[in-house]
């Protein structure tokens, strides 16, 4: 292998250790102590396993977490009703709604509903617009994107003047990556289900960030050498080896690409720990916001 691995469990464990102890200093000043909700509408079970996961991080951060569920035939009103009177909790200080909803419910009006400064998942339409304008901040960045920002800067990687190619236009993964990459003044080019060349636009890439959901897709002899690699892929593929029946692979061959690749993320490990740690992080932010404080 000739990549450096960006070692994302590490990098995860060390930022929540800082939240942990930033948790810990505030409580000793007095100040209240970071509490986030969650919301689960209807019973998917991939939704409950990763709400369990942000509450455990919660309890281990020192910070409270509520979770709430509803049945899912809950209506539009009784969904929003619920994230209202959340916005008015006080030992509330970031609010999350576990998507995708069930179908028939309005997630756009749902996650408008959701307070500007409780939205630490920072998918309310005013967050997300933020981010796409030049010169404007959002309050909250959701936690996966941020989770790849904070890999890239963590590895030293330049962003400014870099080409950076992202693999996937998804609102909650592709095109905030995107967004941010450009702030970061990377020239951005985003591919998507009907782009044409792909392996040749990623052999230009300095940068590539890959989320399309499928195991493996990109190959080695599609990476630039010296590329810096982030794959945000989870793909279950089977495996008889393993007790389960299955492993997780990303959307990078990570063997062929280790062999080119100038630094890259492994799966599992190398996201996904980071969109849990930035979690946290926002819920953090969200308390000191509501103390008034200024937040950089
Ligand atoms: P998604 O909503 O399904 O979006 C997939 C994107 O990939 C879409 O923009 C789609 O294009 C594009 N795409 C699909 N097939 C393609 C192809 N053959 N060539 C080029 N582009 C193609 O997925 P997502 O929610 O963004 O998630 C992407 C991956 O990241 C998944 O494996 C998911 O499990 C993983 N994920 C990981 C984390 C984490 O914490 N590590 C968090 C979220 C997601 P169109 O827009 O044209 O359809």
């Amino acid at each position: 292998m000739r990549a450096t691995l960006i070692d994302g469990k590490a990098i995860a464990e060390s930022l929540r250790e800082e939240v942990k102890q930033k948790v810990r200093e505030r409580i000793d000043k007095g100040l209240p102590t970071p509490g986030l909700a969650t919301v689960i509408v209807g019973e998917n079970p991939a939704s409950k396993v990763y709400v369990r996961m942000k509450h455990k991080a919660c309890q281990e951060a020192g910070i409270i977490s509520v979770g709430h569920e509803l049945p899912k035939d809950a209506t539009q009103d009784e969904v929003e009703d619920l994230v209202r009177k959340l916005n008015a909790d006080p030992k509330i200080h970031g609010i999350l709604v576990q998507l995708p909803l069930p179908a028939g419910l309005d997630e756009e009006h749902v996650l408008n509903t959701i307070s500007l400064q409780k939205d630490v998942d920072g998918f309310h339409p005013i967050n997300i617009g933020r981010l796409a304008q030049k010169g404007r901040e959002p309050l909250f960045i959701p936690a996966t994107p941020a989770g790849v920002m904070y890999l890239l800067e963590h590895s030293g990687t330049p962003l400014a003047g870099a080409n950076a190619v992202v693999l996937g236009r998804s609102n909650i993964v592709g095109m905030p990556v995107s967004l941010l990459l450009v702030s970061a003044n990377a020239t951005v080019t985003i591919c998507h289900s009907r782009t044409k060349d792909i392996p040749g636009i990623i052999r230009e890439a300095d940068v590539l960030v890959a989320a399309v959901g499928i195991p493996e897709y990109v190959r080695g002899d599609w990476i630039k050498p010296g590329a810096i690699v982030i794959d945000v892929g989870v793909n279950r593929v089977e495996d008889d080896t393993r007790k389960s029946g299955y492993r997780l692979v990303g959307d990078v061959n990570f063997d062929e690409a280790a062999e080119v690749a100038g630094a890259i993320t492994p799966v599992p490990g190398g996201v996904g720990p980071m969109t849990i740690a930035m979690l946290l992080r926002n819920t953090l932010r969200a308390a000191r916001l509501a103390d008034g404080n200024h937040v950089e």
